[in-house]
């Protein structure tokens, strides 16, 4: 009934691959998973890549898209061409170095990952 809920939860999303992630992560989170190792955003209902930008991903408390030395949200630029995610700090220009800023590099890295493989393969054929 659980699992039925989460699925039923995504069963508008054109994106079948994202809607099955976020499914399969809700279930994960459930049993342990750190939020911040997810690809997906529970949120949102976006491959994390697309929703990092939202002032929501700033988290002072753990420092995930924040740099402690000008107490600002620090911006992600997310390069869908060459698959590459980087942050900067908008007031020192730098990238505010540190665990939680490096799960944020590696989650969206892995979301844009698992997103371009949708894009190769393309959506289900109806048939299937
Ligand atoms: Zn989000
Ligand atoms: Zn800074």
């Amino acid at each position: 009934m659980i699992s039925r809920d989460s699925a039923a939860r995504y069963a508008d999303l054109a994106d079948r691959t994202l809607a099955a992630a976020l499914s399969e992560e809700d279930r994960a989170e459930a049993r342990g998973l750190d939020p911040f190792e997810r690809r997906t955003c529970h949120t949102h209902r976006r491959w994390l890549h697309h929703c990092i930008a939202s002032p929501v991903h700033v988290v002072v408390v753990t420092g995930h898209r924040w740099c402690r030395d000008c107490a600002c949200p620090a911006a992600v630029v997310v390069d869908e061409l060459a698959g590459d995610v980087r942050m900067y700090c908008p007031s020192c220009g730098r990238m505010p170095d540190g665990p939680a800023n490096r799960q944020v590099l590696r989650a969206c890295r892995a979301s844009l990952a698992s997103a371009r493989c949708f894009r190769l393969r393309g959506p289900a054929s109806p048939a299937a």
